[in-house]
């Protein structure tokens, strides 16, 4: 099998699982029980690791909060702010592209009588296809806006969006910007302070740490950002987020985290080259390929991520054909009733364009021979699919 859906989720770097195993056997105290040595040396590694992830992302050390994944942390974010007992304001700003993990949140906020405005994005064909329309998102803004949500880097084309520009919007109307960052840690350079985004989720299986380790960054220092905790309990991480730590997962994450900031730049010129060089391949081979989203050559694109459209076959049918090669669909969900992938429709694709698009993720464990040989077998498997139809 080859691997080429890293947005989905990527290896666990074998260092990461080096660093974290000592802390699933022998280290195993409970990072709570300071009271003796076991669980004082857990506390030790907690906060070694709070203070590696706050040093890459240029944030105090205390306003890292850990949590499960950037769904927890998305969900702790923005009910966090705009459910806070002090909360007055009434309104929720986010992105029309936005992942389940924060769109659900604001339907649901709606359910209990938030407003909640979807600003869309700017249309594929354009230059910043899928990054949100910056005008909308100012008149989006009121008096009564509690909390803005932009992705930093989204997870089906790869857009990036221009945060400084968005924080300064935000922050000039007196609201704070939340972040899902989920697709950004790791790949790009994110420094919080510097685009002033005020909340930042981030999960370690994103950039080659485990599954069900994620954090949720608080404040950057430069404003008071108050949060209603969302799981209850014994108190742990002041209170923001309750439940014993995961301690192997939480050392596992910063190990990832500080890896892939200090490998970034080599890899990425890597993973830009072979993610070029699939698309090069696939255009040769299959007649009337469009690319999705941001030209391949810009930098306001995530370099593994590549978003093809196919002229006549179904992203689904094509996957189900290359059973070797695993890359995603079009298409949300594996359900039976599979939808077109909302992303691809808010930058302006029609359904069945959306349903004849597939995505591919290239990562740190590929190589050019595995790009190679994908190919291949995906233009072999696309003309049996033609002869077939
Ligand atoms: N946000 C984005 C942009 C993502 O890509 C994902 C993972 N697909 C999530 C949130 C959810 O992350 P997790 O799996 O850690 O809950």
């Amino acid at each position: 099998m080859i691997y080429l859906d890293n947005h989905a989720t990527t290896r666990c770097d074998p260092r990461v699982v080096e660093a974290m195993l000592p802390w699933l056997s022998e280290d195993f105290g409970n990072p709570s029980s300071v009271s003796h040595e076991m669980g004082r040396s857990a506390a030790a590694a907690v906060q070694q690791s709070a203070a590696t992830i706050a040093a890459t992302l240029n944030v105090p050390s205390d306003s890292v909060v850990f949590t499960s994944g950037a769904t927890e942390s998305n969900n702790l974010a923005i009910r966090g702010v705009c459910l806070h007992p002090r909360q007055k304001k009434r309104h929720f700003v986010t992105v029309s592209s936005e992942h389940r993990a924060v769109l659900d949140v604001g339907d649901d906020l709606q359910r209990d009588g938030f407003r909640v405005t979807r600003v869309p994005v700017i249309s594929n064909g354009d230059d910043a296809a899928g990054i949100v329309d910056l005008d909308q998102l100012a008149e989006a803004i009121d008096d009564d806006t509690a909390l803005v949500s932009v992705m930093w880097a989204n997870n089906e084309i790869g857009s990036i969006a221009p945060m400084k520009t968005i924080a300064d919007l935000c922050h000039s109307r007196g609201v704070l910007l939340h972040s899902d960052a989920t697709q950004a840690v790791g790949r790009i350079p994110v420094d919080m302070l510097d685009a002033d985004v005020d909340l930042l989720s981030a999960s370690a299986h994103k950039f080659y740490g485990p599954k069900g380790s994620g954090l949720l960054v608080v404040g950057n220092g430069n404003r008071r950002v108050r949060l209603k905790p969302q799981i209850v309990g014994g108190g742990q991480q002041q209170e923001r987020r309750s439940g014993t730590l995961n301690t192997a997962g939480i050392v596992a994450m910063a190990t990832a985290l500080k890896l892939a900031v200090d490998e970034m730049q080599s890899q990425s010129e890597q993973i830009r080259h072979m993610r070029n060089k699939l698309c090069q391949l696939l255009c040769d081979g299959i007649d009337g390929i469009q690319i999705n989203g941001i030209p391949l050559d810009s930098p306001n694109r995530l370099v593994g991520n590549l978003n093809l459209q196919l002229e006549l076959i179904e992203g689904e049918a094509w996957m189900a054909a290359t059973p070797s090669v695993a890359f995603s669909s079009g298409s949300a969900c594996s359900s039976v009733d599979a939808k077109p992938s909302h992303v691809l429709t808010a930058t302006g694709l029609s359904e069945s364009e959306a349903r004849r698009s597939v995505r591919f993720g290239i990562g740190r464990f590929n190589t050019e021979q595995q790009i190679e040989q994908a190919a291949v077998w995906l233009i072999e498997s696309h003309a049996k699919l033609r002869r077939m139809s």
